[in-house]
């Protein structure tokens, strides 16, 4: 396996290329790029930057020009569900890019000629990531709670109660929204490269979700990626 990781934005790596063994940088396309061993595992961290197009591109470019064969996106979200709350981590089964379209011609959510609105992440990466998390909150203080399930992405911060609402009403298992996920789930459906997304919550969504999540960001998002990559790179 040749891992590769991407977050969005540097807080939410921070730590990870500090833990890796030799790193060597590279740039390309506005993108750092830094390849070595985290924990024993042959990996390249990226940062996208935010938003659907930066996510696929720099999946792209990981795999196409990096030669990673597995990708793990790890970052932050807004909360989809009551039941999930700030600080609980989301595990994607699968990922619907909210602001697909093409209606009439296709159906709404529909990725046009996949035949695909749902992207299902890996099954066994998917596994080991959900219980690396697990074994992470488990070590922490605190109430936060784990859930796997629909993660929805979109050119948008979510910040209002409506806009929310809206969406939950047209995916009622949706459990978190963020801007960057479903577009690294059609990447790599389209190349064939296993993938799995994990989300902590960092604000609910709705009109403080902007003061809450640059609050989460700078005090918790990066010690939980480190946390939970750490247990998957080493598996007990
Ligand atoms: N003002 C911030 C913008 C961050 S956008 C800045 O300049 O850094 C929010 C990022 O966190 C995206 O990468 C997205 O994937 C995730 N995210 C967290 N909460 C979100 C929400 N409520 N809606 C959409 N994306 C959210």
């Amino acid at each position: 396996m040749r891992l590769g990781i991407i977050s969005a934005l540097a807080e939410e790596q921070n730590g990870l290329i500090e833990a890796m063994e030799s790193p060597v940088k590279a740039s390309y396309g506005m993108r750092g790029y830094t390849a070595g061993k985290l924990w024993n595992v042959d990996t390249v961290c990226v940062l996208s930057r935010i938003g659907k197009v930066a996510a696929a591109m720099t999946a792209s470019i990981l795999v196409e020009k990096f030669g990673v064969t597995h990708i793990v996106f790890t970052g932050v979200a807004g909360s989809g569900d009551v039941g999930v709350r700030v600080g609980d981590i989301v595990v994607a089964d699968s990922l619907v890019q909210h602001d697909m379209d093409a209606s009439p011609l296709f159906s709404r959510f529909e990725i046009p000629l996949t035949g695909l609105s749902h992207i299902a992440s890996d099954r066994e990466l998917t596994r080991r990531l959900s219980s690396a998390a697990r074994d992470f909150l488990q070590s922490e203080p605190g109430s936060s709670q784990f859930h796997r399930g629909l993660i929805a992405s979109g050119d948008q911060f979510i910040n209002k109660r409506s806009q929310i609402a809206a969406l939950k009403d047209a995916l009622p298992e949706l459990l978190a929204v963020e801007m960057e996920g479903a577009a690294v789930a059609q990447v790599c459906f389209e190349l064939g490269i296993p993938f799995s997304v994990i989300r902590t919550i960092s604000d609910n969504a709705n009109e403080d979700a902007a003061v809450d999540f640059m609050h989460f960001v700078q005090t918790v998002a990066s010690r939980y990626a480190y946390g939970i990559l750490k247990n998957f790179c080493i598996p007990t």
